[in-house]
């Protein structure tokens, strides 16, 4: 196992990581950037190196000072968390060739999977179904007209090297196809420097499923269930949950086989996870696969039992998986919510600033992973993402009744936050039915606002 291992990353999952090389026993090394020197993961890990100042490019995204850091510090593994540097190939290959343990799969299998494009024509060959499209990079727009032409509108001009939702547009009919090509194609080339473009059939208001993948240097590979997070808002992920709702065992057991055919088809090492598209008629298709860990892993750490991060770091340390498929069981059903600092009254805009006060919900069951305390601030340099709560019920009935209670609890003074949305999403009846799909969330999201408190007594039921 690791003796010392370096954390280049920031907040909850700085400290979701710090918590289990504690229990593993890891001393730990925190590389933070000048604005984090007071962070609540600087205040724990056992030593501290400052990387840089605020700006990621020059700290978080600093692939020589960040190995210059763990060579310094004797650091025998980095743990990348989610972002920054966490799925970026180059890194690896960097710690690769530091002898340090990049706490992730090879770079090799990074540089595949995080070209779109190249994963995808992999997943095609190996049998596990993609989204109709174009084979290969576009050679330009008037390729782009011809094979959405082919398969038909609407269609997704998706960016190769694309992450984030960035680098992706909508083209409905021919009219639109030139303009989506150039602005997904500017964003693309400003956000990862690569223009490369290809295109897929848009799936109308699909859910969005997504299978948790364990693999081992001994060969095993390992699902750990589904998650729904079909609640996205401009691609991104508000909340998330496991199982998946409303699948028939049929069609869920098909999904986790395809995933772990992908992963078998890379011969995947670590945590990883297979993301599918659902269309309305059942049928699922490859969209990517994310080489690291995801911020919602927890939820299926609650139905299975399971520490991925643990399980992540004893792969990475060669390591033999601790469970066999058999052993993997679901029980219950866990809800997440990310509470971010942001004006839901002014477009979700980002509220940084002083946190004045903030309690934390408890009890059976629920779980908080934050790194934010009464006084401390909000950078407006990072993700606004302030802490992630976690429940379980043995239903998902029960699992909703407990996250309304754990959402009112919830307080946060000094910024503003998506807290009282997503207590009352909690109470929306087509959320609580379970119909969800990605668009639901820029159907519904100004009714939910609306929604006013006397109806919100009135359906506590
Ligand atoms: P990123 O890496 O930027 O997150 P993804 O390829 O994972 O990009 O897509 C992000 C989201 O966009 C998905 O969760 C899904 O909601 C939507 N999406 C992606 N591809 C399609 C598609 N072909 N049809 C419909 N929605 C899609």
């Amino acid at each position: 196992m690791f003796r010392r291992m370096l954390i280049a990353n920031r907040g909850e999952i700085a400290m979701r990581i710090f918590r289990c090389c504690q229990e593993l026993d890891i001393e730990t090394v925190l590389a933070y950037s000048s604005e984090d020197a007071d962070s609540l993961p600087a205040q724990f890990a056992t030593k501290t190196v400052c990387i840089g100042p605020a700006n990621p490019e020059q700290s978080y995204l600093n692939a020589d000072s960040i190995i210059a850091a763990a060579k310094a510090y004797k650091c025998d593994a980095i743990h990348p968390g989610y972002g920054f540097l966490s799925e970026n190939a180059d890194f690896a290959k960097l710690c690769e060739e530091n002898g340090i343990a990049f706490v992730g799969p090879t770079s090799e299998m990074i540089r595949g999977m995080g070209d779109k494009q190249s994963a995808r024509s992999l997943m095609e060959k190996s049998g596990v179904p993609v989204v109709p499209g174009s084979t290969g990079i576009l050679s330009g727009e008037d390729e782009a007209v011809k094979v959405a032409a082919k398969i038909g509108y609407p269609v997704l001009i998706k960016a190769t090297a694309g992450g984030g939702g960035r680098g992706m547009r909508i083209a409905r009919d021919e009219g639109e196809i030139k303009k989506a090509y150039h602005e997904a194609q500017a964003e693309a080339q400003a956000a990862f420097g690569n223009g490369s473009m290809y295109l897929e059939k848009l799936i109308e208001n699909p859910r969005h499923i997504e299978v948790q993948i364990l693999g081992d240097t001994k060969g095993h590979i390992i699902h750990l269930g589904e998650r729904d997070c079909s609640m996205q808002r401009r691609n991104q992920k508000l909340l998330e949950e496991a199982p998946a709702a409303n699948l028939s065992d049929k069609l869920r057991e098909n999904i986790r086989r395809a995933a772990v055919k992908a992963a078998k088809a890379v011969g995947y090492v670590s945590a990883g996870t297979v993301e599918f598209v659902l269309d309305k008629e059942g049928h699922f298709y490859f969209i990517e696969m994310n080489t690291r860990v995801q911020v919602e892993h927890p939820v299926t750490e609650m139905v299975t039992g399971v520490d991925i991060i643990k399980e992540q770091i004893r792969i990475a340390a060669g390591l033999e998986l601790a469970y066999r498929q058999s052993d993997i069981k679901i029980y219950g059903h866990a809800i997440e919510c990310r509470i971010n600092a942001e004006d839901p009254e002014n477009n979700n805009m980002p509220s940084p600033g002083k946190i004045k006060f903030v309690h934390f919900p408890g009890g059976k069951d629920v779980r908080v992973e934050s790194a934010v305390f009464s006084g401390s601030e909000i950078s407006p340099y990072y993700d606004s993402m302030i802490a992630k709560i976690i429940v379980k019920g043995e239903g998902r009935l029960s699992a909703i009744r407990k996250m309304r209670v754990a959402l009112m609890e919830l307080t946060v003074s000094g910024v503003k936050t998506n807290a009282d949305f997503m207590y009352l999403l909690m109470h929306n009846e087509d959320y609580v039915a379970g119909h969800v799909d990605t668009g639901f969330l820029a159907k519904n999201s100004e009714a939910i606002l609306k929604w006013d408190k006397e109806s919100r007594k009135a359906s506590k039921k």
